[in-house]
């Protein structure tokens, strides 16, 4: 589907509420019935029509319609943060005696949920390198009924091979669910590639600005219908209309922010590759990155997140370079209108911090909609 027609025009009704350009925020915790009969039906079916929205809600649906098209996948719910999208879809699959295959470091959230909150209910994960296929079926248990990935993955950037981890899954009926924050569907398809589950915050790239959480899964009707009738109504994370109203109009202009924020990247990389002070710089779309081909081959763009190693083995340096940025925002999160860094060694007691593991000296920074030149900038001034 045309990507212009999704974020402007699908599932707008416009004729329903005054053609008004932008939808209406429909603030309401319920609706109201003619005949017993049709509250009974909507008991029966709460997915077939607007009762109370903690289940479905009028703004919200036109967000679900957006994101479930972007994805290219038949339907899509919407959460009010991407660790409750994670927490639903994993949940929603899974039952005590069942063994999960996770990519090693997913989003920091979703291993809480593998290795405090699951274990509770004698559900069990193996962490692998995800890399190749031969990982993944090496790791599969006869009890494997869930593999978890997320590519490429934060800090490190490692990818997994997608449409081969999903083939083989679908031979095993072993479902797979990918958390897509990084690249967005805009720039990873993945339910095309075989992905049962596609999951992404809308935090990040989707909202845009920094100004609310959401969080989207995406798959076939019948898993959402599943996921609905239980996790969704049970946990009653769904987001919430306003914010859905901000996440449909940060999709407006979704494409127009990826494309500048991905041109503004290569030239800070491009900067930051060729500084005498950087040891090194994790791009997925740097010709050396090991990864180069097949991320060329999964994404057609690679975004604004990149990871520096300085040229120094010691903390305070570190320190010192996010300290003296003077734009550049020190922060968590990403993908909204402001640049951010954030040192690895921030969640490590000093007392631990190894020079001699590079992950530990591990900046990522994220580039945001600033003139790349402003960002440059900064960031020599904070290097020299
Ligand atoms: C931020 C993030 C999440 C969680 O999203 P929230 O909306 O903050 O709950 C999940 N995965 C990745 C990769 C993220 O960066």
């Amino acid at each position: 589907m045309d990507i212009s027609y999704i974020v402007n025009e699908l599932a707008e009704d416009r004729e329903q509420y005054f053609n008004a350009i932008a939808p209406p925020i429909v603030q309401a915790s319920n609706f109201a019935f003619k005949t017993v009969d049709a509250l009974g039906k909507a008991f029966e079916d709460e997915m077939g029509g607007y009762l109370y929205s903690r289940g479905l809600n009028p703004t919200v649906d036109i967000l679900r319609k957006k994101l479930a098209a972007l994805d290219g996948a038949e339907d899509c719910l919407v959460f009010n943060s991407g660790a409750a999208a994670i927490f639903a879809g994993v949940l929603a699959n899974v039952k005590s005696g069942d063994h999960i295959v996770s990519v090693k470091n997913p989003y920091s959230w979703a291993q809480k949920m593998f290795d405090v909150v699951l274990p509770r209910f004698g559900v069990h994960t193996t962490y692998i390198d995800g890399s190749s296929l031969e990982n993944w079926q090496e790791a599969t248990q006869p009890n494997t009924t869930f593999y978890y990935l997320e590519s490429p993955n934060s800090w490190a950037f490692t990818l997994q091979p997608l449409a081969e981890v999903a083939a083989f899954a679908q031979s095993r009926q072993i479902i797979t669910m990918i958390d897509n924050s990084y690249a967005t569907p805009i720039y990873q398809p993945v339910i095309s590639a075989g992905i049962d589950l596609a999951m992404q915050t809308a935090t990040k790239y989707i909202g845009g600005h920094s100004d609310t959480l959401g969080g989207v899964l995406c798959g076939t009707k019948a898993m959402m219908k599943k996921i609905f009738d239980s996790e969704y109504l049970n946990i009653g994370s769904g987001i919430q209309p306003f914010n859905a109203w901000l996440l449909i109009r940060g999709l407006r202009t979704l494409p127009a922010r990826l494309d500048r924020i991905s041109h503004s990247t290569v030239e800070v990389f491009n900067f930051l590759k060729q500084h005498p002070a950087v040891e090194s710089v994790i791009f997925p779309f740097d010709e050396s990155f090991p990864q180069y081909a097949l991320a060329k081959k999964q994404m057609s763009g690679a975004c604004g997140l990149l990871t520096v190693i300085l040229k120094t083995h010691k903390r305070e340096s570190i320190v010192k370079f996010c300290e003296s940025l003077q734009h550049i925002l020190m922060a968590v999160s990403w993908g909204g209108h402001e640049s951010l860094i954030i040192p690895k060694c921030a969640g490590i007691p000093a007392a631990d911090f190894d020079p001699s593991n590079p992950e530990h000296r591990y900046v990522r920074l994220y580039i945001g909609l600033e003139e790349p030149a402003y960002i440059i900038k900064d960031l020599d001034q904070a290097l020299s």
